[in-house]
């Protein structure tokens, strides 16, 4: 039987509303290991240049942005904080325009090789579960195991509009399939760091599954690979 290593990553991309996030909490509470969400970090990012008055998809402005603002992330009880100049800016960054913001700056290569790094730092010192776009092809090749969870653009809708709907945004769910497909379309077709599945990477479509159903499946991948609990 493999033992499990004692340091190793899982790497689930895919696009927005495929469940990456609802997934990497499950697993890595499951396996007793951290979870670092990428996207809040360049949603942090989106967010900072909206609040400074700087288009998000305005490559000068931002790269002078990025030469004094402070990123971090930090965890407490298993929750990510993410920190814009030692401010939590957790709350802020889940609203339809900073979503469009974080597609706009993560494009940026500036901004990709600013994140990147960070996300290397955590995720390789650290036993971890990363959800994003590029993780199993770009932040982390060598991840012990790569997800890339996919579902039609109509059900990954209705699951963001209701987490918008639960966090008291008021939105439209015509608006919200839209922008998701904008946003699909930007994140797959950027040059740099495109959302792909890694060759290697087990692909689920999760459209016809409950949430339990994906969640059991992975979990067999992970014993399967003999990532257990430590
Ligand atoms: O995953 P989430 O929807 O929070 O990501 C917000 C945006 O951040 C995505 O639309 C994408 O443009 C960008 N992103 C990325 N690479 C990652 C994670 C997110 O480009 N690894």
């Amino acid at each position: 039987m493999e033992t499990t290593p004692a340091i190793f990553q899982i790497a689930i991309d895919g696009p927005s509303g495929s469940g990456k996030s609802t997934m990497a909490r499950r697993l890595a509470a499951a396996l007793g290991i951290g979870y670092l969400d990428t996207g809040a970090m360049y949603r942090a990012l989106g967010f900072a240049a909206l609040r400074r008055g700087i288009r998000p998809s305005d490559p000068t402005d931002v790269e002078i942005m990025l030469q004094d603002v402070e990123l971090d992330v930090s965890f407490a009880d298993g929750c990510q904080q993410t920190l814009i100049d030692g401010e939590d800016v957790s709350p802020f960054i889940r609203t339809p325009d900073v979503s469009m913001a974080a597609s706009d700056i993560s494009a940026l290569p500036a901004v990709r090789g600013f994140c990147v790094d960070k996300q290397r730092r955590i995720g390789e010192t650290n036993a971890m579960v990363l959800d994003g776009r590029d993780i199993g092809t770009y932040v982390l090749p060598d991840a012990d195991l790569k997800f890339f969870l996919t579902a039609g653009d109509d059900v990954r809708a209705g699951r963001r509009y209701l987490d918008l709907v639960k966090a008291g945004v008021s939105v439209d769910m015509n608006d919200v399939l839209h922008d998701l497909r904008v946003r699909d379309r930007q994140d797959s077709t950027r040059e740099l760091a495109p959302t792909l599945a890694a060759s290697d990477a087990i692909l689920i479509d999760t459209s016809e599954l409950s949430e339990d159903q994906v969640f059991d499946l992975m979990l067999r991948h992970c014993a399967a690979r003999g990532l257990t609990r430590g």
